[in-house]
């Protein structure tokens, strides 16, 4: 059903492989179409007051309703941003500068994105206190760490919906409910960039007040996210500028790729039952496959949803593992992409010892992944043990 355009790879009548959605999706055809008809028709300003500005207008309001319902969120409590990494920031600085007087305290978890780790590390620095719950071997938060770390000085609780490299789900629901029982004025971040169409997003149920999502991680291009405030919740910006996005995140509005994320969104919602159960049988024979072709091979954590599996292959460094699997066209990581070439915090705070860190892959599917990508996967790994496995 989805017409991904980047089926072809660089090699001449060869077909890509990319089983490495957790870095990035390919654009959806219709997210593009909607970036192009606002870069080329509905190329208003939305703020102009003539004809055009207000067709944008009306398009943003539009786009707003989309996202926020993929949210579940109303619209009033959705902004539009650059990202995911935008979004940490603008949770993270801004619930610091707003109520430090009340104390310094932040808890988050040590297996967080890099947003979340180096942007705690620069609150550090300015004289903040951060608590990083462990997780067990499976990945998961035990809520028991969460009780123990409360303080009457805590601020903030940031963590994410869905690990990035191993796709377990923090108990998030019973995080903020014991979050608000205990520290009632502390604000909750939740990071759903990974979460974002592959769990339903329940913000309200939760207990949430503050969280993140990104498009290019659900077929829209880089450079556009969403932020979801909850409405009451009043955060100062990151940036100060104009009245856009009722002065919190002011700067034109980026129309086409606000556009897209919205198309995607609608594309997304129309499939999300049909895609979960298509990626869930996805991963159940990717791990069939590997089960029988490589016996020796261990899964890494606990993936509550099927979309990332993390796999060690023993004795197969994965840099080695990368290259061989990219000469035949298939595509996936070690780890997080933003960790590029260094040793996954995830795998280690998990505690797992250096040789599966070494040799962890990262497989990712998106709803337009196929048996066929597995099956190339399966085949070009196959390669690379007989070649590192001597
Ligand atoms: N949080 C998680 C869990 C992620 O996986 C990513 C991206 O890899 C981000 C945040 C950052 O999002 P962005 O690339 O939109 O800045």
């Amino acid at each position: 059903m989805y017409n991904i355009l980047v089926r072809e790879s660089g090699r001449k009548g060869e077909t890509m492989h990319y089983l490495d959605n957790s870095a990035t999706t390919p654009v959806l055809p219709e997210a593009a179409e909607a970036a192009v008809h606002a870069m080329r028709e509905a190329f208003g300003n939305p703020s102009s007051q003539h004809r055009l500005g207000n067709r944008a207008a009306a398009m943003l309001k539009e786009s707003r309703a989309c996202v926020a319902q993929a949210m579940g969120a109303q619209p009033g409590e959705v902004y539009f941003n650059s990202g995911g990494t935008e979004g940490i920031n603008t949770a993270v600085f801004g619930v610091c500068r707003k109520n430090f007087r009340r104390g310094k305290h932040i808890i988050t978890t040590a297996v967080e994105h890099s947003a979340t780790l180096n942007s705690l590390k620069k609150l550090e620095g300015e004289g903040f206190s951060v608590t990083r719950l462990q997780p067990d071997v499976d990945g998961h938060i035990p809520l028991g760490r969460l009780e123990e770390a409360l303080r009457e000085d805590t601020i903030l609780l940031t963590c994410m919906l869905v690990n990035n490299e191993v796709g377990a789900c923090m108990p998030v629901g019973e995080m903020g409910r014991l979050l608000k029982r205990r520290c009632p004025h502390a604000l909750f971040h939740i990071d759903a960039v990974q979460g974002f169409f592959r769990v339903p997003l329940t913000p309200a149920k939760w207990g949430c007040d503050l969280m993140s999502v990104s498009g290019h991680k659900v077929g829209a291009p880089k450079g556009i996210g969403a932020f979801y405030m909850k409405k009451g919740v009043a955060l100062p910006p990151l940036l100060y500028g104009g009245g856009q996005e009722n002065g919190f995140r002011p700067g034109t509005e980026p129309m086409p790729n606000i556009a897209a994320l919205a198309a995607a969104c609608r594309v997304r919602a129309a499939a999300f039952a049909g895609d979960c159960e298509h990626v869930r049988g996805l991963c159940a024979y990717l791990k069939a496959q590997v089960a029988e072709a490589f016996p020796w091979a261990v899964q890494n954590g606990v993936n509550d949803v099927p979309h990332v599996v993390s796999l060690s292959f023993p004795g197969c460094k994965s840099e080695v593992m990368l290259r061989i699997l990219e000469q035949e066209e298939v595509y996936v990581s070690a780890g997080s992409a933003c960790a590029k070439g260094h040793e996954s915090h995830v795998l280690r705070a998990m505690g797992l010892p250096k040789e599966r860190i070494d040799s962890a892959l990262r497989v990712s599917f998106a709803p337009h992944n196929t048996r066929a990508d597995v099956d190339a996967f399966i085949a070009a790994a196959r390669k690379g043990a007989a070649m590192l496995r001597r």
